[in-house]
């Protein structure tokens, strides 16, 4: 992780095979995947232990977003969040078969606004708790190259929206869009973030600094992608 991080994959291994006479793209010498690069090691190894460790790291992140909503003002709300296991407790689904039977997509996190976490979990389609409309809002995490965060937000938008289409088919009021939220996997921070932690509730700055401090801390301290 450490190469990865200071380019050394990209520059000195690089470098060193080219002195060799060897050019060109080299596979990774731990899947034999496509391109022996820090992009390919922080965000696309197949190798077990690395791929393993790239799914804790967008696991632990999420569950830092779902920690920052419950400082804010959405932290009534129930919430669902695919957030791997806990404790040995199976995954949550975040499309149960209470909300459409069925279901394969699995957003990230899943928000009934306006149906109060205290109220436990509808039995089928609400369209509103005691006069308060309620509405499914879909949120997805990433974490990508700094040169690729737009591209992924669009591509996270656009996959959402055929489901979305399918919940209100269902009877369920959804939220337009979902929110896609991206962190550079070298620690860059979106000049959006702010917005996209704003649309979820997260409204007061230390409490976005929060949640973006562990985000950045995680990637930028040395790379590591656990
Ligand atoms: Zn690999």
């Amino acid at each position: 992780m450490a190469r990865a991080r200071y380019d050394d994959l990209h520059c000195g291994e690089w470098r060193k095979k080219k002195k060799k006479g060897v050019t060109g793209a080299q596979p990774c010498l731990a899947c034999g995947g496509p391109y022996d690069s820090w992009a390919h090691v922080l965000l696309g190894c197949k190798c077990p232990g690395v791929s393993g460790a790239i799914i804790t790291r967008h696991n632990g992140d999420l569950r830092a977003l779902g920690r920052g909503v419950n400082l804010g003002r959405q932290a009534r709300w129930l919430r669902l969040i695919n957030a791997g296991r806990v404790e040995g407790n199976p995954d949550q689904a975040t499309i149960p078969d209470w909300m459409m039977p069925g279901e394969r997509e699995k957003p990230d996190m899943v928000i009934l606004r306006g149906w109060p976490v205290t109220a436990g979990v509808p039995s089928g389609v609400v369209r509103e708790f005691e006069g308060t409309p309620v509405q499914l809002h879909m949120v997805e995490f990433t974490c990508t190259s700094e040169a690729r965060l737009d591209d992924r937000l669009q591509f996270k938008r656009a996959k959402y929206r055929p489901l979305r289409d399918r919940l209100r088919v269902e009877g369920w009021a959804v939220s337009e869009e979902v929110t896609a939220v991206a962190i550079g996997v070298r620690g860059g921070v979106h000049v959006d973030t702010a917005g996209w932690l704003g649309e979820l509730g997260i409204e007061r700055e230390a409490d976005a600094d929060k949640v973006i401090n562990i985000w950045s801390g995680r990637c930028s301290g040395a790379t590591r992608v656990w």
